[in-house]
């Protein structure tokens, strides 16, 4: 059965470790990060961003999908359904299509907007249990379509948005997504070490994991990082490992055309990368 994210997450913040959230793209990798997550024995988010969200035949689609591989594949570790940077419209009709935890990415409206958007939206989420995300201050890169500059999130703000009662917060300290420039300036410790002293005991979110220095994620987790989420690295491996058995002709060899050869080496490279992601956040043997 799906969980909402947050007693994960309070584990995670009392334990100074990570959960992932990875994201899905098809069945292939909804699979491989789950089996994963079972064989580390850890919890894990499943991130769902609306793009792929359309892309994968609708919410419902796969609400049904991880459910019957909830059961099918025997998964007991605790996992959580996230929208990834949902709109209000989205994150309501993840709420009513089975998700566990949603998350409002109001950044990009003014801070009033924001809050009062986010309110609304808790007030339906607790009423189901389901864990809401936040967001303050852009995050740099590109996310679906939408782009913002390595921004960094007023610690005032955090609070403000914090106090409304959502479960965990995203907020911009110079993270970006997608791949990180040669001219990166790193992730901005003060205002995270900031940001977690006005917000207390509230999980605070890593956006953009890919590409961060090892050192650099361990230190924002000692300082109350709780969810950091990965969803290029996946792709990026899947893509190398697919290009190297094409290369090598495999899919001309025998049967090697077959989707389940030809995307095995995809799926083994994806649980390759989360199994490292999960050692390097501290969430093995954590379910
Ligand atoms: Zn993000």
């Amino acid at each position: 059965m799906l969980v909402s994210a947050k007693e994960m997450l309070t584990k995670a913040k009392a334990g100074k470790y990570a959960v992932g959230q990875f994201n899905i793209n098809n069945l292939e990798w909804t699979k491989a990060v789950l089996l994963t997550a079972q064989e580390c024995n850890s919890p894990v988010i499943l991130g769902v961003s609306e793009g792929a969200g359309k892309y994968m035949a609708g919410y419902k689609t796969i609400v049904g999908m991880v459910n019957g591989m909830l059961q099918e594949l025997n998964i007991t570790v605790p996992v959580a359904l996230h929208l990834d940077h949902g709109s209000y419209e989205g994150a309501k009709k993840c709420i009513e299509a089975g998700f566990s935890s949603v998350m409002f990415d109001g950044s990009h409206y003014p801070i009033e907007e924001n809050i009062e958007k986010t309110k609304e939206l808790i007030s339906i989420a607790n009423a189901k249990g389901i864990s809401v995300e936040a967001e303050v201050g852009a995050i740099g890169g590109e996310e679906d379509g939408v782009i913002g500059n390595g921004e960094v999130a007023d610690p005032q703000e955090c609070k403000q948005i914090a106090d409304l009662g959502v479960t965990m917060l995203a907020a911009g300290i110079g993270n970006i997504h997608g791949k990180y420039p040669e001219n990166w300036a790193g992730l901005n410790f003060d205002v995270l070490a900031k940001i977690q002293e006005l917000t207390g005991e509230m999980p605070l979110v890593l956006h953009g994991g890919t590409g961060i220095p090892a050192e650099m994620i361990q230190k924002a987790i000692s300082l109350g990082v709780s969810k950091i989420n990965v969803n290029t690295e996946c792709q990026l491996s899947f893509a190398a490992a697919t290009r190297q058995y094409i290369e090598a002709g495999k899919d001309l060899q025998g049967k090697g055309f077959d989707p389940r050869k030809l995307l095995a080496p995809g799926f083994e490279a994806i649980k390759a990368t989360v199994k490292e992601k999960m050692e390097l956040f501290g969430s093995v043997n954590k379910a």
